[in-house]
C-alpha cells in the first residue's frame, strides 16, 4: 500500500489549493540517541509534533514504527480513535512503553521525506549504518532507506547524527549563515561532524568529520572499542566516566561518591554538580583538556569559523564554555582564526531539525540519498 508521491498524507480531508497542500506536506525525522529514541513531524520547515523514549535493550524495527504510527496520528489529529485501516505490519513483541501503546496502527499516509539519523557510521549512499561499535547491533548493514520505503511510502535519507545536529544549526541554529563550522556534541560518547564551504564533509567512504572524538589524545591510554589507543572518548566521555567508577579506578570526593552510590553510575553533570570538592574538580578539568585537544584537532583540520558544542552536559555550559574556549584559542597554531565555541539555543532538536532539512534537499533533487562521496 505504499502512497503515491504528490499527495498530502491527510487524503481524508477535502481538498485543498496547492499551496495550503505543500504547507501539510510532512517530514519524519527518526533521531536513534545513545540512550534514547527522539520523533519528529515537521510541516512548513516547523517541528509540529515529537516524542521520545527510552531505548531499553536492542531496538526493533516493528517497535519503531509503530512509535512513528503514533506520532504521524497525533499529528495528523486523528487521535487514538482513529478509524483507519491498519496498515497490516505485525504488532511488535516488545514495544517501548512509552511510545506505543497497543492500539491499532493508523493508516500512515504518503510523507514529503523521512530522515534517521544515526550513531555511527552511514554508508555514502545514505541508506544504512556501518559501524557503531556496541550500539544498535541489530540495525548494522540493514538498508533503513528500504525498510523506511516499505513501512512509511518513502525512502530515508540515513545520516550520522552529529553531522545532522550540525546540518540543523547551520539550517535554522546557532550557527545559521556559517559556510565552514565544526561541531563537537558530548552525549554517550563525543560526536562530531564538519562544515567545508557550506557542505556537510563526508569523504569517499563516509567518515570524514565524524571521528574526531577518537583522537589519540594518550598513547599510552586504554584501549578504545573503536581499535584506536587512548582516544579522546575513552577518557573523557560519559561511558568512559561510568566504566571507570564502575571498575573503581576513580578518586571520588564525598559528595560524587554519594551520588554513584545512589544511582548506580555517574555523569559528566555530577561532575560539574560537586566540582566544589576537589576530586570532582580534577576529573572535569581534565575531561575539558581532552575536549580542548579536540576541538584544537578540528580547527586545524577544518578552520571553521564557529565552533558549535552541544550535548546534554552543555546545559551546564556556563561554567564550562569559558573554560573550553580559553584552553582552544590558547593552544591553536599561532596565526589560526580563534573562532568562537557557542551552544545552541535548543540543542534537544537540532539532529531532528538537520534530517527535515536533509529530507527536504533530497526531495527537491528527487532522490533518497546523498549527492555522492566527496
Ligand atoms: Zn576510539
Amino acid at each position: 500500500m505504499a502512497p503515491k508521491r504528490g499527495r498530502t498524507w491527510t487524503t481524508a480531508r477535502t481538498a485543498h489549493r496547492n499551496d495550503e497542500e505543500a504547507d501539510r506536506m510532512h517530514t519524519l525525522a527518526i533521531d536513534l540517541g545513545g540512550t534514547a529514541v527522539k520523533l519528529g513531524v515537521f510541516a512548513a520547515g516547523r517541528l509540529v509534533a515529537d516524542d521520545e523514549f527510552a531505548l531499553d535493550g536492542e531496538l526493533s524495527l516493528d517497535a519503531l514504527g509503530h512509535a512513528v504510527d503514533r506520532l504521524l496520528a497525533t499529528a495528523q489529529g486523528m487521535g487514538e480513535g482513529a478509524s483507519s485501516p491498519s496498515d497490516g505490519t505485525p504488532r511488535a513483541a516488545a514495544v517501548p512503553a512509552q511510545a506505543a501503546p497497543a492500539a491499532a496502527a493508523p493508516a500512515v499516509g504518503p510523507l514529503a521525506g523521512v530522515g534517521i539519523a544515526v550513531p555511527g557510521i552511514v554508508d555514502p549512499a545514505g541508506t544504512r549504518l556501518l559501524a557503531a561499535h556496541g550500539k544498535y547491533a541489530g540495525l548494522h548493514d540493514v538498508d533503513l532507506s528500504a525498510w523506511s520505503a516499505e513501512r512509511f511510502g518513502r525512502a530515508a535519507v540515513v545520516e550520522n547524527d552529529a553531522r545532522a545536529a550540525l546540518i540543523g544549526e547551520a539550517a535554522d541554529g546557532i550557527a545559521r549563515g556559517a559556510t565552514d563550522a565544526v561541531l563537537l556534541t558530548l552525549g554517550t560518547g563525543i560526536g562530531t561532524a564538519a562544515l567545508i564551504d557550506g557542505r556537510p564533509l563526508r569523504g569517499r567512504h563516509g567518515h570524514a568529520g565524524v571521528l574526531s572524538g577518537h583522537v589519540t589524545v594518550d598513547l599510552d591510554g586504554p584501549r578504545c572499542p573503536c581499535g584506536n589507543i587512548g582516544c579522546a572518548e575513552a577518557l573523557a566521555s560519559t561511558w568512559a566516566l561510568r566504566e571507570a567508577a564502575a571498575r573503581g579506578d576513580l578518586d571520588l570526593g564525598p559528595a560524587l561518591a554519594a551520588r554513584h552510590a545512589a544511582n548506580r553510575t555517574i555523569g559528566i553533570r555530577d561532575l560539574v554538580a560537586t566540582r566544589d570538592e576537589p576530586q570532582s574538580a580534577a576529573l572535569l578539568d581534565r575531561f575539558i583538556r581532552v575536549w580542548a585537544a579536540v576541538i584544537v584537532a578540528q580547527c586545524h583540520a577544518f578552520d571553521p569559523e564557529i565552533v558549535v558544542v552541544t550535548g546534554g552536559v552543555m546545559r551546564a555550559a556556563g561554567s564550562i564554555l569559558p573554560e573550553l574556549t580559553a584552553l582552544v584559542h590558547e593552544h591553536l597554531w599561532s596565526s589560526s582564526f580563534r573562532p568562537p565555541l557557542v551552544t545552541p539555543d535548543a540543542p534537544a532538536t537540532s539532529v531532528l531539525r538537520g534530517l527535515a532539512q536533509l529530507t527536504s534537499e533530497s526531495h527537491h533533487q528527487g532522490a533518497p540519498h546523498h549527492e555522492g562521496p566527496r
